[in-house]
């Protein structure tokens, strides 16, 4: 399954280290961005168990492992990876699938990681806030010497001299911040080889990546692309950093084959899901008959609605892998969109079974199950996605498979407050509060639904979020 979900809380709205850069390209504008839903994100079980094991060993030796931080992946095609909140790592589906080896996007994630553990975002908030007083007492002298030079009135000579008093400051705050962010920036890189070479792994990769970004590559000449703009690549910082890299014992150490091949499978399904045909067909052509490009075919052929065709295919990749749960995933998937959910029951209960209950397969699990419209499944599907959303707090398909199962049974104060949940997670606060008012109405005072209905009810929006 592979869900596009808008994201609850906006990480652009969380002072982003590209905050920096956006503030260095456009001094004062930063200040009045609209408030917005935060960008879509993708939910897929395999692609996030990838990114959890490429994660897990760097941040624990890089003393983070008990902060629970989670890797998000954001529904854009261009290369970009930040840290927004000091607890998440978001990285846009275009940059794992312009990450050849998992050793690329391993770098990638290192360098990010080495953000965190400097506690970059704490500091540079800091340096934003003395940048923005520096600016204001800035333009309060600017101010002050144009009024004086309209007061005198003389020709525009101090006028002038006011609007210079304003630009020559700001420019030097520029200046200083663009510094500040590649100070961090050499940083990220040192503390990313230090990580890298502390599990075993090669910085190669990482190298790799940041050699493709610098300032007189393809990707500068694009111009906007994010990852340049949040990253400043001079050639100095690359050689420095492959000077560093090459001194390690692993640079020449490849990826397990193993991995490489769950890499290229994640590769293959974004690319099915998100791109378009023709381009899934260019890069895997049917000429190809590896399993990453027949995943791509299988996955392909189901989303153009030959469903038959679709579960031929998947039945050959489960002959080839009989424990992968994310073929069987697929074919649930399949079977569901295809208006058969009786059948995707089966592959679905496998699914979760061979991987150790994963929440978002049970949640598939969960609706194919409601979607049957067999009375004898309600209580097991209520058992199955009550799991779920305990473990998986933020997909909204949970509650919202959850709310129909209650209101089949009957239970129309559950189906409220779980429908006011989904609501919730999408970010729609003016339906929650209807539906979480109307569930207080049916649960007794006092009761654990009632109260998770009434926080609802008062719960205010998260920063950056219009409030209705
Ligand atoms: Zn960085």
């Amino acid at each position: 399954m592979l869900l596009r979900i808008a994201l609850r809380k906006n990480p652009s709205k969380l002072t982003a280290l590209t905050v920096a850069a956006a503030l260095a390209v456009a001094p004062m504008s930063s200040a009045s961005a609209e408030p917005q839903k935060g960008p879509p994100v993708i939910r897929d079980t395999e692609s996030e168990q990838l990114l959890r094991e490429y994660t897990r060993p760097i941040l624990r030796t890089a003393g983070l492992e008990k902060q629970n931080i989670q890797v998000v992946i954001i529904n854009e095609n261009a290369f970009n990876a930040f840290v927004a909140d000091g607890h998440r790592i978001f990285v846009n589906y275009g940059a794992i699938m312009q990450s050849e080896t998992p050793n690329q996007i391993i770098g990638v994630l290192a360098h990010e990681t080495g953000h965190l553990a400097g506690g970059h975002l704490a500091k540079m908030r800091e340096q934003l806030a003395q940048a923005q007083t520096q600016m204001i007492i800035a333009m309060l002298l600017g101010a002050g010497a144009m009024v004086a030079g309209s007061r005198s009135g003389s020709n525009s000579g101090l006028s002038n001299a006011g609007a210079a008093a304003i630009a020559g400051p700001q420019e030097m705050i520029r200046r200083t911040l663009i510094s500040y962010v590649r100070q961090q920036e050499e940083n990220a890189d040192r503390a990313g080889v230090k990580f890298l070479t502390a599990t075993g792994q090669s910085p190669k990769g990482m190298y790799e990546t940041f050699k493709r970004f610098t300032n007189d590559s393809l990707f500068a000449a694009r111009g906007a692309d994010p990852y340049l703009q949040s990253h400043p690549m001079p050639a100095e910082r690359v050689a420095a950093l492959e000077e560093l890299a090459r001194s390690s014992p692993y640079w020449d150490k490849k990826d397990d084959a193993a991995l490489q091949l769950r890499h290229d499978m994640v590769r293959a399904k974004i690319s099915a899901f998100m791109e378009r045909q023709d381009t899934v067909y260019r890069r895997y052509p049917l000429s190809n008959d590896s399993l990453p490009a027949r995943y791509a075919h299988a996955i392909s052929t189901y989303l153009h609605g030959d469903l038959r065709s679709a579960l031929a295919q998947i039945d050959t990749l489960i002959q080839t892998q009989p424990n992968n749960p994310y073929f069987y995933e697929l074919r649930g998937q399949a079977l569901l969109e295809g208006g058969k959910p009786a059948e995707a029951i089966a592959p679905l209960r496998k699914a979760v079974q061979l991987s150790n209950n994963a929440p978002l397969i049970e949640m598939l699990l969960g609706q194919a199950l409601v979607a049957s419209n067999n009375k004898a499944y309600t209580e097991e599907a209520i058992a199955i996605l009550r799991a779920a959303v305990a473990r998986e707090t933020e997909a909204p398909l949970g509650y919202s498979q959850l709310a129909m199962a209650y209101g089949r049974k009957g239970d129309y104060a559950q189906a409220d407050l779980a429908s006011a949940q989904a609501a919730f997670l999408r970010g729609d606060n003016k339906t929650a509060r209807e539906l979480a008012s109307r569930a207080k109405t049916r649960f007794a005072i006092g009761t654990p639904g009632w109260v998770k209905a009434d926080d609802i009810v008062v719960a205010k929006p998260p920063p950056g979020q219009n409030s209705n």
